[in-house]
């Protein structure tokens, strides 16, 4: 026997460790942050302060609203037409054990998982963090890098600015070298 809808979630949230995540805000229909329609979650708090950034209100850590994480997967559910969710902000890999939660959740589904960071790749690879190592791997693509007003030209695609790379992760980390990824157009 199916089990109820009530019953289904209820099992999808003992998967979830219980944990709080602070969010700027959520956008369920995205076409600007990756491709397909996506889900954006904007992680509140950001450290890197980019002359220029569009989301100043991100950058306080105890801004935006804290909410239980099993929370934040119920909003997320029950959109087919969704082909993967992206992790951006504010800083995503300041709370990397949230967000990696949800790059898993989606991943389990079989929806793609994007991530845009002010660090570096060099940076992250050379820093080692545990869990900001974990939730690299559990990314798809990384757009890394500060946004710079002075690389900011028009015609851009999923980036702020020039510098910033769409990067390949699992053939960047399987060659040890930054493979980026390439928009198929047609
Ligand atoms: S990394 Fe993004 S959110 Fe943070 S200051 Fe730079 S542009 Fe703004």
């Amino acid at each position: 026997m199916l089990p109820s809808r009530l019953n289904f979630t209820t099992a999808i949230r003992t998967c979830i460790k219980p944990m709080r995540v602070r969010l700027a805000g959520l956008s369920r229909e995205s076409v600007t942050d990756g491709p397909g329609m996506r889900i954006t979650v904007f992680f509140q708090g950001c450290e890197h302060h980019c002359p220029g950034c569009h989301n100043p209100q991100t950058w306080d850590r105890e801004g935006g609203t804290e909410y239980e994480l099993a929370d934040v997967f119920d909003l997320l559910r029950d959109n087919p037409m969704i082909s993967g969710i992206t992790l951006s902000g504010g800083e995503p890999f300041l709370q990397p054990e949230a967000a990696l939660e949800l790059a898993k959740d989606f991943h389990a589904r079989g929806k793609d998982v994007w991530a845009y960071t002010g660090f570096l790749w060099e940076h992250l690879l050379k820093e080692n963090d545990p869990l900001r190592m974990a939730l690299l791997r559990e990314c798809d693509v990384l757009v890394d890098g500060p946004f710079k007003q002075a690389e900011r030209v028009s015609g851009l695609v999923f980036r702020g600015s020039a510098n910033q790379r769409m990067i390949d992760v699992k053939s960047s980390l399987q060659r040890n070298q930054i493979i980026e990824w390439i928009l198929q157009v047609g």
